[in-house]
């Protein structure tokens, strides 16, 4: 895609801090970083989200995900990993290709903002009929 900035990164049009790189994905550090390492995996292809990402590019996405968290292992000791994958701008997706984020956090940062949510108690009524309405469209 002409205007993706990431399809520019793929390109080697835009510069990159990669640090895997196989057939079908590309993984590099995220330049505004929400803790040391933090790293998108993306499609070669372009492919906006998860709706429209093939499942053989998904597939190698997340063999690479495997791989780059065991090198974090290796060289940053992590305490933890988080993945994190947006789809659409209702929920902050703002680079319009599909990508993961993996974000290490180090024993010496703060907790992810991504991992601190507050649990509530939900309602079983209004659980059971939202899986209801999900597994149905499933189904169809
Ligand atoms: P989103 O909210 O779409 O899931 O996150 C997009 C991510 O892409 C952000 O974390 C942002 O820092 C990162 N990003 C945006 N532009 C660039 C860029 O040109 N190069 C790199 N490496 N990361 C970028
Ligand atoms: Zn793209």
């Amino acid at each position: 895609m002409e205007d993706c900035i990431f399809c520019k990164i793929v390109k080697g049009d835009l510069p990159c801090f990669k640090v895997y790189e196989d057939e079908k994905v590309l993984a590099f550090e995220d330049i505004n970083p929400v803790s040391q390492g933090h790293t998108l995996i993306i499609p070669k292809r372009h492919a906006e989200n998860l709706w429209e990402v093939p499942e053989d590019d998904l597939a190698a996405i997340h063999a690479a995900s495997k791989r780059v968290i065991a090198a974090m292992r290796k060289a940053l000791d992590p305490v933890g990993v988080a993945l994190l994958q947006l789809n659409g701008r209702g929920v902050n997706q703002v680079v319009m290709h599909y990508h993961l984020h993996l974000m290490p956090r180090s024993r010496d940062e703060p907790p992810l903002p991504v991992t601190s949510w507050e649990l509530k108690e939900g309602d079983m009524d209004s659980i059971r009929e939202v899986s209801k309405r999900i597994a149905a469209a499933i189904a169809e």
